[in-house]
């Protein structure tokens, strides 16, 4: 626990006049003006922050912030007439699901109606994150480098297509086998042209 919590200026309502706050209330900061620090707004599990330090919802905590559990008349691993508040990041989430002998349910879903959509497997999600992680340690650059597919993660073929995005060229590159979703599922914005290596970008 820290002995003193810090505050900063809410980002929401720091240009607000005073006028302004007399008949609108700010529902980030409750027009107290100040918001508590996102540094020190912790994961219980790994004590790092659970906000997106760097970008504009840096304020909002990710994951399961303060969530509450009781124990009820007849538990046994936890204590009735108590309640547990803790919190998880994001990425202690994802390590906890992995853990799961019965995965997460998932479902996408609409915040303007709450319907939910198309369900998906744990283990695709799973796939599509280390993607993710691949692509930002370097693993997408590297295999455009080495004329290899970087359409998943290590693909072992060699690459055959460019993808162009409005016309423009980019790094992603794709395999005969990968190609496929461009040809279905995707928007016209993308098009699929003969490999362009690094060592031939310079001529575009
Ligand atoms: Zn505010
Ligand atoms: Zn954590
Ligand atoms: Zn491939």
């Amino acid at each position: 626990m820290n002995e003193k919590e810090n505050y900063i200026a809410c980002p929401y309502c720091k240009e607000w006049t005073d006028i302004r706050r007399v008949t609108n209330i700010c529902h980030t900061c409750n027009n107290s003006k100040l918001v508590r620090d996102p540094r020190e707004v912790l994961c219980n599990n790994c004590g790092g922050t659970m906000c997106p330090i760097g970008t504009m919802n840096e304020i909002h905590p990710h994951g399961l912030h303060k969530a509450k559990v009781t124990g009820g008349f007849n538990s046994y691993h936890l204590f009735d007439m108590t309640r547990y508040t803790f919190s998880l990041c994001e990425k202690c989430l994802r390590e906890l699901f992995n853990k799961f002998i019965i995965p997460p349910e998932l479902n996408e879903f609409d915040v303007f109606d709450d319907s939910v959509g198309q369900t998906e497997p744990w283990y695709q999600d799973q796939k599509n994150y280390e993607y993710r992680i691949w692509c930002d340690d370097g693993g997408h650059h590297q295999a455009y480098l080495n004329k290899k597919c970087n359409e998943v993660k290590d693909c072992p073929n060699d690459a055959t297509w460019t993808v162009l995005l409005n016309s423009d060229y980019s790094e992603n590159c794709c395999c005969d086998i990968h190609k496929e979703k461009y040809n279905t599922a995707y928007p016209s914005s993308y098009k699929l042209v003969k490999f362009i290596p690094h060592t031939l970008k310079a001529f575009l």
